[in-house]
Order: C-alpha cells, then structure tokens, then sequence
C-alpha cells in the first residue's frame, strides 16, 4: 500500500489549496514578496536620485495602478518594493515635472482572468483530490476510493527473541508461526488452524509485540491497522476498507493481520445512546464477512488486541472468527526481571544495579512501563553526560514515572500486596479444601487491569449437566474466601470482596429461587434470575408471590450465605499455618502454579482434603 505516497499527496495539496488561497486572496507575487512603500517612503525614493527608471501599471477598470522602482546599478535593478497609485495619470505628469523617466507597462491580455482562472481549476482540483482521497462513497474508478490505512512490513524486526516473559502465550502461538511457514502441511492433512486470535490485556502488555513478533518469526508480511482508522466520517468508506485490507493479505498470504483496539469497530452492534452507528454496523459486518469468507488454510492469520473484551460484539467471538482468546496479562515478577534484562540490553549499567530487586519493586508495571522506566533513567545520564546507568538513576527515574504528572504506572503497594495474597489464598485455600471445589489452577496478586487486584483459578472439570445442592454451597464459601481471611488477618474487611459477595448472594439466591433448595421457602418456583433474562431489562418484573414469600427468600438468602461463612471461617481457622504459607508464597512470587501450591500441603495429614 502506497502509504507514504498518499500521505505526501495530501500534504502537497494542502500546500497548493493554501498557497493558491493566499494568492486570490493578496496576490502572491506582490504582497508576499515585495514590500509596499508608504507615499512618503516612496517620495523619499525619488529624491534620493538613485532611480533609473519607474515601471507603472494602470488597472484596467480604475485610474490606480502601481509602480515598480528599478535603481541605477545592476544589482538593484529589479527592486522588489512597489508603491501603490491612486491616479496613475497624475504621477505620470508629476513624475515628468521631476524629470524621472518612466515606463507604462501593458497589463498583458487576459492575464489577470488566465491566472485566476488556472488557480481556480487547481484549487477544485485540490479540494476534490483531498476529499476523494479520504474517501467518498459509492465513487471508483480513476480515484482510489477508501484505501485502507494499513501498514504492510514484508519482515517486521520482531521475533520471539524480542518478546521477554509471556512463554506461555509464545508456546501456544508457535503453532500459528509453524502454520504460517508451512500451510502446505496443514492442509494435506485437512488440519484447521484457527483464524483469528482476539488478545486481550491491559495496553502496554505487549500484544501489538506479539503480533510483530509472530510475523517476524514466521517471516511473513505483517498488516497492521488500528480500529479506528476503519471508523471514517462517510458512510461505507470503513466497510470497502476492510475489504480491501483482506484482499490485499490474501493476495500476500501467507501473511499476518493486526488489527489493534478492534473494539473501536466491533462494538455491541445497536448498543449506545441515540441509536446505532451505522458506519460502525456495516464495517463490522464487513469484517464477519470477510473473516467467513476465506478458508482457514487460505493461510491469512488474523490477529486483534484489545483491552475491553467486555465491549465486543459476541459475533466476532464465534467459531471461523476469532474464536482463541489470549489472555496476555502484565508481568510476574519473573516476567518483569525478564523484560527488564531485555530492555537494559543497548545500554550501559553500572555493576551495582540490581534487575531482580527492580523487578520487585515495579509490581504492577507492564512491559512498556518498564521499558519507559528504563529509558527514563537513560536519559538523566545522558543529559549529564555519564556512561552508566547508576541505581540512583533508576530510583529517580522509578519516582518520575510513578508520582510524576500523570501517574500512569501505578505501583501497588507493600500494603495493598498483602491484602490481595491473604485475600487470595483464602479463595484458594477454600477451593482445595472444600470437597468437589477446585483443585487449584493458578493464584494471582497481579491486577488484571479489568478491576481485579489478583485472581484465583480452579482446574475447569469439564461440563456439568447440573450442580448438586453441597457443590453450590461450596461454591459460595469458597466465593467468601477472600472476605474472611481479609478479616482473620487484618481484623478488618475490606472493598476488595465486593464481586465475590455479588457472586455469593446470587447463588444463593438462586438456590432459593429457581433451584428449591431451601427447605423453609420449600420446592416452589419464585422466578429467579432466568425469567428476567427472558422478559428483557426493559420490563418491570412483577413478582409472582407475596410479600411474605418474599421476605422469607431474603431471610433464607442471608441465613445460606451466613452459615456458608461460619463454616468456611472455621476450615481456614483449623488451617491457618497454610493460609500464612500460601499469602507468602504469593507474596514472594505474585504468581503460583498448580504444583507450587500443592507444594504448599505436603506433609500434611489430609483430614478434610476433598480432593
Ligand atoms: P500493547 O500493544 O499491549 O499495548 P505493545 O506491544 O505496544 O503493548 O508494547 C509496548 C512496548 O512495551 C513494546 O514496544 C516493548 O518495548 C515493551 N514491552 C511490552 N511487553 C514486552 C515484553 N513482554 N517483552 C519486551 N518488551 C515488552
Ligand atoms: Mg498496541
Ligand atoms: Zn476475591
């Protein structure tokens, strides 16, 4: 794609509209570059005695005109200053008293109206050029309608080499490199590749890297193009450049496609205030279109970023589409160590600095935080002309980004780190020891950047037709998990708990509701959640039962969710010793594994272990 072509053109015709703008408006060879003389400046000129000649030009319609003053000597002789001439006849006479030569000029024929006229034509010519160029719908033919804005690199400078940490997100994309080289061997064997790859985390977290990196890795060419750039004044322009975007990679494939903050174009369709966007409707469409329309060994792998997955209209997240979800979240405190040597590589440290204790104190930061970090405190010892880079160095450059003006990067705090491990190895601790929760998948104390300061994950257990009555309970404690081991520890709850409590008093009241489950309420429908879900948000739900029923559902809601707490509480008093090891395992590592958590129990008689 002619990028810096276009861009140039558009400039140049900018020029020439503002150019030929300021030339109708002043004339451009008088006023721009000659000086005008005052009737005293000019009067001065001429009893100086240094003029040879004045050159006069009378306008056609009025007596005035102007003259040019050409001085004796070669070297001035054309003068660039004029003086205007409010009665050309009357100079004329003056100027023969004086005995000054002069020259009428002869206005050539037509040249006024020839001149105006071939700027007017430029002019349009701009105008329509520049408009056209952007994109008018429905147009074609001479004029490139709607070209999309995408960058082609045929090698990007990236590869997985350039890439720190993420070694989980690079394995589970080496397949998608190895396809991209060699589609020949996935479709002999009738294999799918998936078509696209939605990448989802916080921006900086290095997804754009990734995609750079798969191209480079594969050596094949790389698009890139922003959401947005797709999100255009004119209706369709958006929809013909997806088009042509997905023609020109097929043309390349085997080839990469980035699409950055797809959500820009692939929001909910029909959401938002004041009625849908329809530009945006019809460029997402086009982009279902074209991501069904090829085959997935066509060997085009479509790449897209985003940080708000919550936005996305579900379509694009169906099968033939981007049907994989990465989650790239930011660095561990390996991950950090990691990016950091990588970034330190092209400059120069003192022996003293020390990448793991930094690693420690930028939790939170992502990758681009830690290169901005970086490259902060290269700057202070450029500007003072040293060679190393000095701890000192990093500490100030480490305040700059994070009490600096904008506070971007946001450190989390030694305090707020040790309420999220307790608060996390309470969920976890629940979901080992409850029987049929868990086993524990991975404990997290990094933010996700989507609200939550960390996370814990169960191994999923594979479909469920339906949930017995001491899994939902278990369910709810091991929900409150977080809660009581904030309170345990810290003798305080905290804010953190509130999406847990939400998910606690839901299940249990749909326990009493729809799943009758409560002995008191008894097996009688209430309409739960589901009957909501079917009326539409709009509709005013009407309970189908008395107040009565009604406050007894509250009682037994509370009563469910108090006793799940008491009993929970009570485990995770009885196993406090590995509530304190598991929060500071978190603490030193961030992240836990499967396998280090397990770790965690070993030795241990397994009285209550459900597992
Ligand atoms: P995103 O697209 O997720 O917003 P980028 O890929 O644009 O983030 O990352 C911005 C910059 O941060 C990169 O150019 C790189 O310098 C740095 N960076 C981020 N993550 C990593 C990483 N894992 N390894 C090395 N550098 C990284
Ligand atoms: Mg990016
Ligand atoms: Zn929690």
């Amino acid at each position: 794609m002619n990028l810096k072509g276009g861009r140039f053109l558009r400039l140049f015709s900018f020029v020439l509209l503002g150019l030929s703008l300021l030339w109708l408006a002043g004339g451009l060879g008088s006023d721009l570059l000659e000086a005008r003389l005052s009737h005293s400046e000019f009067e001065a000129v001429l009893a100086g005695g240094a003029v040879q000649e004045i050159s006069i030009r009378q306008n056609r319609l009025t007596p005035t005109g102007e003259a040019r003053i050409v001085y004796k000597g070669e070297e001035k002789r054309f003068s660039r200053e004029r003086y205007f001439v409010s009665d050309v006849n009357r100079l004329q006479s003056e100027l023969e008293e004086r005995g000054i030569d002069f020259r009428l000029e002869n206005p050539p024929v037509g040249g006024d109206f020839l001149g105006y006229g071939l700027l007017l034509l430029l002019t349009a010519g701009a105008v329509f050029y520049t408009f056209y160029r952007r994109g008018l719908p429905g147009g074609g033919g001479a004029v490139q309608i709607g070209r999309a804005r995408a960058r082609r690199e045929n090698r990007t400078g990236e590869n997985f080499g350039t890439v720190a940490g993420l070694s989980e997100e690079k394995e589970e994309l080496a397949q998608l490199v190895d396809f991209l080289r060699a589609p020949e061997k996935y479709t002999e064997l009738g294999a799918r590749i998936p078509k696209g790859v939605l990448l989802v985390g916080p921006p900086g977290t290095g997804k754009t890297l990734l995609g750079r990196a798969i191209a480079g890795e594969a050596g094949v060419p790389f698009f890139s193009v922003a959401g947005s750039d797709f999100v255009e004044l004119f209706v369709g322009v958006g929809a013909s450049r997806v088009r042509e975007l997905f023609e020109e990679a097929k043309s390349s494939a085997p080839c990469v496609v980035f699409i950055d903050e797809i959500d820009a174009v692939a929001r909910r369709r029909g959401a938002g205030l004041g009625g849908g966007n329809d530009e945006r409707e019809q460029t997402l469409n086009q982009l279902l279109v074209e991501m069904d329309g090829f085959t997935p060994n066509e060997g085009v792998i479509v790449l897209a970023a985003t940080n708000r997955p919550d936005v996305l209209d579900p379509a694009i997240l169906r099968p033939g589409r981007f049907d994989r979800k990465l989650t790239i979240s930011r660095p561990d405190l390996c991950g950090r160590e990691e990016i950091l040597r990588l970034h330190a590589a092209n400059k120069k440290f003192s022996e003293e600095v020390d990448f793991s204790e930094l690693a420690r104190m930028t939790a939170g930061f992502t990758g681009a935080d830690l290169e901005n970090l970086l490259n902060e405190a290269a700057i202070f010892v450029a500007a003072e002309r040293r060679a190393f880079v000095t701890a000192a160095d990093l500490r100030r450059a480490f305040l700059r980004v994070t009490v600096g003006t904008e506070k971007r990067s946001r450190v989390i705090s030694e305090e707020e780190k040790r309420i999220t491990a307790y608060h996390e190895a309470g969920h976890a601790l629940l979901m080992k020891l409850i029987p049929g929760q868990g086993p524990v998948h991975t404990v997290s104390i990094i933010p996700t950047g989507i609200g939550a300061a960390g996370y814990t994950l169960s191994l999923p257990n594979g479909e469920q037709l339906f949930e017995t009555r001491s899994h939902m309970l278990g369910q709810i404690k091991v929900a409150l998990g977080g809660r009581i081991a904030e309170e345990l520890v810290f003798g305080e709850p905290t804010t953190g708990a509130a999406q847990d409590i939400k998910e606690a008093t839901a299940l249990a009241r749909a326990m009493v509701e729809t799943y009758g489950m409560s002995a008191e309420v008894g097996t009688v429908h209430c309409g739960g959640a589901e009957d909501e879900v079917f009326l539409g948000r709009d509709f005013v739900h009407t309970k189908p039962y008395s107040e009565a029923t009604a406050s007894l559902i509250d009682s037994e809601v509370k009563r469910i969710t108090d006793e799940c707490y008491r009993e929970a509480k009570d485990i995770m008093v009885l196993h406090r010793d590995n509530l304190e090891t598991c929060a500071a395992l978190l603490l030193e590592k961030e992240k836990i594994n499967r396998e280090e958590f397990e770790a965690l129990f070993e030795g241990k008689s397994e009285e209550s272990n459900g597992e």
